[in-house]
């Protein structure tokens, strides 16, 4: 069952996992969540340094999906000025969304990753459709009174992965 919340990598944040990095990983296309992944509420519209990230991804070759649970209005507004494709209503912690943008991508579960800052929604959905994972840190700590009852069972889901899995750590670098 821990197996089911247990990440394939954390990194602190989605900026550090280089092209390089990627590729030696046989990862050909990366698969993200939207919020306090690669925005937050207080910067909408994406630090300079997530952008400088999206163009170094596109020019080696490697898409950027963001698959999100929120509604495609709610998406599409979001990732206007990054001008990344979308995948709503991605029902995570269901498979249904990272099974549409593999279908879309074209590609097998292990040629993806998917990134996210949740345990109990983003990497429960990739480990059950075997795809690897990258645990992030949540950009910005929120308020949303359903965000903090997920917050409270996501460190008491990583204390015990940690206790469990000592070999699990924050690293700067994907193949450090
Ligand atoms: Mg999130």
């Amino acid at each position: 069952m821990f197996l089911d919340y247990k990440p394939t990598w954390m990194l602190s944040k989605i900026t550090q996992l280089t092209p390089e990095d990627a590729k030696q990983q046989g990862i050909k296309a990366i698969l993200t969540d939207l919020d306090n992944t690669i925005i937050a509420w207080d910067n909408p519209t994406g630090t300079r340094q997530l952008h400088d990230w999206i163009t170094k991804m596109q020019t080696s070759g490697i898409p950027v999906v963001v698959v999100s649970n929120n509604s495609a209005a709610r998406v599409s507004r979001a990732v206007a000025n990054l001008g990344l494709p979308f995948i709503s209503r991605a029902l995570k912690p269901l498979t249904f969304g990272i099974r549409q943008a593999k279908k879309r991508l074209g590609l097998t579960s292990g040629e993806l990753v998917m990134v996210g800052d949740q345990l109990l929604t983003d990497v429960i959905a990739a480990n059950h459709s075997h795809v690897r994972t990258i645990l992030v840190q949540p950009l910005i700590e929120t308020d949303a009174w359903n965000t903090r009852i997920n917050r409270f069972f996501e460190k008491f889901l990583m204390r015990r992965l940690l206790r469990r899995h000592p070999e699990l750590r924050w690293k700067e670098r994907l193949n450090d």
